[in-house]
């Protein structure tokens, strides 16, 4: 990090939510801001897995894993976050501002900066209710709390939810000894592309997708490789 900051790297700690691409550039949705590249190295760690029962049945459903992208949706309604680090707080904060309702159910220690009128609760998170949408959510505790939404946020992402259409083989980013993805100008390094899940392997990659998103992005737009059909 240092050497990083060294070289006048502009470092951000925000989720990035959503990553779309538009004529060969890709908007990456961070926060409220958007920010546009030619390039991306894609390195999210373990990829999320479903921890909740019927979680995936319920994607769309009422379930969703970006509070700021669907939000919108559960404008003047009641909704619950599961929050699993500080950075879900700012989107919490976000859907306190539009839902009737905003419960937030912290899976780590220390609170930080969550809107007053968050209800905070101090549960663990066991079924989902409903039948075809979410109804609400039972807690260990005994208590079911009823809302319309439901947001996991700040859990390792999926890497085929933030980017639409990259290949996945067994829940990791399918990759080249190039560290390329199916997607022109986006590779993957480290534990996002498999096992064996350890700093060498993940340190190595990086490099080696560092070296060649920097050869990628030097190359002119007429070098990129047509739509879909990546040297992957
Ligand atoms: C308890 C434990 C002990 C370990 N011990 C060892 C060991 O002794 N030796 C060893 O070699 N390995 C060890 N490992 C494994 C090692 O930590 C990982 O292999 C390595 O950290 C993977 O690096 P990574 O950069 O791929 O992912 P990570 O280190 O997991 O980093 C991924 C980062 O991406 C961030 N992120 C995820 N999604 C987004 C998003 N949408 N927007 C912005 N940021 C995002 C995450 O918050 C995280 O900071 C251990 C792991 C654990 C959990």
């Amino acid at each position: 990090m240092d050497h990083a900051r060294a070289m006048d790297i502009e470092i951000s700690n925000i989720m990035a939510e959503a990553i779309n691409e538009a004529d060969g550039t890709y908007n990456i949705l961070v926060g409220n801001d958007m920010v546009s590249t030619k390039t991306i190295i894609i390195a999210t760690g373990v990829p999320y897995k479903a921890t909740l029962p019927r979680e995936d049945f319920f994607l769309g459903k009422g379930l969703g894993y970006c509070a700021t992208c669907d939000g919108p949706i559960y404008r003047a309604k009641d909704v619950l976050i599961i929050g699993h680090g500080e950075e879900a707080e700012h989107e919490a904060n976000f859907m306190a501002e539009i839902c009737s309702k905003v419960y937030y159910l912290p899976m780590y220690k220390e609170i930080g900066d969550l809107d007053q009128r968050i209800e905070i609760v101090n549960a663990q998170p066991r079924v989902i209710m409903g039948e075809d949408f979410v109804e609400g959510l039972e807690l260990n505790n005994g208590q079911n709390i009823k809302v319309e939404g439901l947001f996991v946020l700040g859990a390792e992402t999926s890497p085929e939810r933030l980017v639409p259409g990259l290949e996945i083989a067994d829940r990791h980013i399918r990759v080249n000894r190039n560290q390329e993805t199916n997607l022109p100008g986006v590779y993957a390094a480290g534990d996002c592309t498999g096992p064996p899940y350890q700093i060498a392997k993940s340190v190595g990659e990086g490099q080696v997708a560092g070296l060649n998103a920097s050869k990628y992005s030097s190359s002119g737009p007429t070098q990129r490789a047509p739509k879909g059909k990546s040297t992957y």
